[in-house]
């Protein structure tokens, strides 16, 4: 099998939902639930866009899109943006001051989201720290990567997915909603790819 490498599948977005619904679906912050689910998809948003721009505006091959064009500095500033801790902290503290209950649980889901990512990414790691500091933190471990044990962090992501998805199907809606569209989505995956190999 020839190794993987990054593509638009590599961002992980229904991981973070799960986590942020497992989480922050129950107690004070359960009623918040679009809050919850906009603040775990919105770090990713911009590599949607990044992506969608470079392949349909700027006709990129796909190749080229994951080896160069990440790693432009005006892209990986785009990304920073939306994964960067201080900025989160300050929407928090913003939150917390005007006590205002659906605006500290989009935050508290994006400081989940940033809180997996930090660990879980080698040389595609976002500037955490921007606009503060360009440092990164390159973890020696990866959710993808095959050469920074991925095979075994994206085992156990998609095992932690599934487990939170049937934690989240045993609660009332709107959880168990999205626990089913999540275990649904992934079981269409795995059909496609099944599908696929069998063609090969
Ligand atoms: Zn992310």
């Amino acid at each position: 099998m020839k190794p993987r490498s990054r593509t638009i599948g590599s961002v992980n977005t229904p991981a973070h939902i799960i986590l942020s619904a497992v989480i922050l679906g129950r107690g004070r912050t359960q009623k918040y639930w679009p809050a919850i689910l906009g603040g775990a998809v919105l770090p990713d948003l911009p590599m949607f866009g990044f992506y969608l721009y470079e392949r349909l505006v700027a006709g990129h091959p796909e190749r080229l899109i994951w080896s160069q064009r990440y790693f432009d500095p005006d892209w990986q500033r785009f990304f920073d943006l939306f994964n960067s801790l201080p900025l989160i902290a300050f929407g928090l503290a913003f939150a917390f001051y005007r006590n205002w209950g659906p605006c500290a649980a989009f935050f508290l889901s994006m400081t989940l989201h940033v809180a997996a990512d930090l660990p879980l990414h080698h040389d595609d790691a976002h500037g955490h720290f921007y606009p503060l500091s360009n440092w990164r933190f390159e973890s020696p471990i990866s959710y993808w990567d095959p050469k920074h044990h991925g095979l075994i962090v994206g085992g156990l992501e998609l095992l932690g997915t599934v487990v939170g998805s049937f934690v989240l199907i045993r609660r009332g809606n709107p959880w168990r909603r999205v626990g089913i569209v999540t275990l649904a989505l992934y079981g269409l995956f795995a059909a496609f790819a099944l599908a696929y190999w069998a063609r090969l």
